[in-house]
């Protein structure tokens, strides 16, 4: 059976109005602070390179990759490094920016994992929540949309490794 993307759950337009939105209230609440941001790779991406560049006030981003989902569409409960930051966050102010909170798990095992260095602050910006699906306790600070418990794909979220690249984000249908 072969997935593809079904129609937009989100346009193009739709994710840039509310981009913007979060880059507004981002760069006021942090105005006078030292801001970085930690993009979660690779599927924050796409989103990190838009809000970051609707950011208004001076910050740095540095990023992370942990291995999650492979191929499959089920949730793992453990986060491991394959990439770790390069910068010393202990007393900045860290906001992680995620694509997607599904479970939590992976979100709340990296808040644990940076915590422990001792930022001055930390807190989460994800584009999309699965809020129906959560199993783990952990705070989301910024969220750009709540979405049905649904496998989305496109602008950074991909299914085993494709459809990254389209501007939009769609449910994975089979045919
Ligand atoms: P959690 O630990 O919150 O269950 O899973 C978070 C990670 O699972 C996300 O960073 C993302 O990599 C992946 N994930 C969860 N739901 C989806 C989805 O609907 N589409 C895609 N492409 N990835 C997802």
């Amino acid at each position: 059976m072969e997935y593809r993307p079904g129609k937009a759950l989100l346009t193009a337009e739709e994710i840039a109005k509310r981009v913007q939105e979060l880059a507004g209230v981002i760069s006021r609440e942090y105005q006078g602070r030292d801001l970085l941001l930690v993009c979660i790779l690779k599927g924050a991406a796409v989103f990190w390179a838009d809000l970051s560049r609707q950011i208004s006030i001076p910050h740095e981003s540095d990023f992370v990759a942990l291995s999650s989902y492979g191929n499959a569409t089920e949730s793992s409960r453990e986060i491991k490094f394959e990439y770790d930051l390069s910068t010393n966050i202990t007393g900045r102010d860290v906001l992680i920016i995620e694509d997607i909170v599904d479970t939590g798990h992976t979100i709340k095992c990296l808040k644990e994992a940076l915590e422990a260095r001792g930022p001055k602050s930390l807190k989460i910006c994800a584009l999309l929540d699965k809020a129906e699906r959560r199993e783990a306790k952990v705070t989301l600070d910024y969220i750009g949309f709540i979405i049905p418990n649904e496998f989305v794909v496109g602008y950074g979220l991909d299914f085993a490794q494709k459809y990254r690249h389209l501007p939009y984000i769609a449910v994975l249908v089979s045919p």
